[in-house]
């Protein structure tokens, strides 16, 4: 396991992993995994998020340098070059990125791992494996997630990008947007249309690649936060895509699409459990730290008791999202689970950061003390992945109204 890494070189000196105690489903390897990507993030990534962030782009050395240690290929089988983990080891990576300082640079990241490549591990044939599950490990090419069009967010089954049956191929037609990744790819694990009506019966996935004739990045979207990392506009005119490049069967990628959504929208649960962990920590030294009134801010009651709301939203959302997955790695519908962590962590990421501008009053405010981007970062996670209300939707009918 974990062959790249050296656990001892990367632990030196750096803080207890676990703000709490250790709870299921992690164990002592997970606690030492934590460790060794605690120390990657404080040494390789931390030091420059706040450049990336003004820079608006991370560079893609920072893929191979995980890849180096083997982070990019935790949950896969070693035979493609992964470290014969799973999911649990991801979880693990995912937490302790929220410590990076740039939800752009974590999501960048995730993007790669957690929603692009998965598909081709689970769906994919051993060729597909090779040509992109293999380099995407070892951080030679860069993946996104192509679903999101200009007319179609939530209403997944509403996309119009239509892939045309030719001899040997697709030839594909139309548009893409807010892909994470999206301006770097390599290639995009892309959803199209493979039926004239498309809808549920009649969506497909392609990998298309960032260098085939007629594809083209038309746009590099500017955004309020997630700066550091590149969301693409695509357009695709009349790209020739063989049919090896079919990922899963034929008008069966709406069942690809819902399997998919179930681990992003996990990840981002922990992503955002951890970011209220995070704020937290820093949010009470501050206050104990900063003195107003000849005593330090946490000693005035309204102060405290902001902070101790904000402990409930971290620990809420950190028990309901390790319950979902829990459940998820042991192969159990976690669906119902998923969505609460994914609805109940997002929102109050958002609050916990508002909350902690509050407590660090101007400072808070101002760009150096990181809670502005926090909280500019923290807005994306009722929208991304699903909405909120596509959440309460999905909830409704699991409660069978
Ligand atoms: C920074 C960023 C990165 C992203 N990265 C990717 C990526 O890598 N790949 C990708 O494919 N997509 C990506 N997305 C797209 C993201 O998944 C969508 O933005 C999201 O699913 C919402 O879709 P939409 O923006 O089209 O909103 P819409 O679907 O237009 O929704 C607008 C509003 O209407 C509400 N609404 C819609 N339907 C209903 C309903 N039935 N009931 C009640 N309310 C409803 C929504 O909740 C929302 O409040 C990204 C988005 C952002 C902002």
């Amino acid at each position: 396991m974990l062959h790249g890494m050296n656990a001892r070189e990367f632990t030196k000196g750096v803080p207890a992993a676990t703000g709490a105690r250790m709870l299921p489903p992690f164990t002592e390897e997970h606690e030492e995994l934590r460790q060794t990507v605690r120390r990657f993030v404080a040494t390789e990534l931390r030091p420059h998020s706040m450049q990336w962030e003004d820079e608006e782009w991370f560079p893609n050395e920072v893929f191979t340098k995980m890849a180096a240690v083997g982070l990019l290929g935790l949950k896969y089988p070693e035979e493609y070059g992964g470290q014969g983990g799973d999911h649990l080891h991801d979880a693990v990576l995912t937490e302790e990125l929220a410590r990076c300082g740039s939800g752009g640079l974590a999501a960048g990241i995730g993007a790669h791992i957690g929603i692009a490549t998965p598909p081709v591990f689970k769906f994919g044939t051993e060729d597909q494996k090779r040509r992109y599950l293999v380099p995407a490990i070892r951080g030679e090419k860069i993946a996104a997630l192509g679903i999101t069009e200009p007319g179609a967010g939530s209403d997944v089954a509403g996309i119009r990008t239509f892939a045309k049956k030719v001899d040997g191929g697709y030839v594909v037609n139309g548009s893409k947007t807010f892909i994470t990744n999206g301006v770097r790819a390599d290639f995009v694990v892309t959803a199209v249309k493979t039926t004239q009506e498309g809808g549920h019966h009649g969506l497909s996935f392609l990998i298309l690649e960032s260098s085939m004739e007629g594809y083209s990045v038309s746009k590099k979207l500017e955004k309020m936060g997630w700066r550091a990392s590149d969301t693409a506009e695509l357009a695709f005119q009349d790209v020739f895509v063989p049919e090896e490049n079919l990922l899963g069967e034929e008008n069966k990628g709406f069942y690809l699409i819902m399997a998919n959504f179930q681990w992003e929208r996990l990840l981002m649960a922990l992503g955002s459990a951890s970011a209220m962990q995070v704020m937290l920590e820093r949010t009470i030294q501050y206050a104990l730290e900063r003195e107003a009134f000849g005593r330090p801010i946490a000693r005035h009651q309204a102060i405290r008791h902001k902070i101790a709301e904000m402990a409930v939203k971290a620990e809420t959302g950190r028990a309901v999202t390790h319950n979902a997955l829990r459940l998820f790695h042991e192969g159990q519908d976690a669906l119902k689970e998923v969505t609460i962590a994914k609805l109940k962590t997002q929102r109050d990421a958002f609050d916990v950061a508002d909350d902690a501008l509050q407590v660090f009053g101007g400072a808070g405010y101002m760009k150096e003390y990181e809670i502005e981007r926090a909280a500019r970062d923290a807005r994306l996670g009722p929208i991304g992945g699903g909405t909120d209300e596509i959440m309460k939707e999905i909830l409704s009918k699991q409660l069978g109204l």
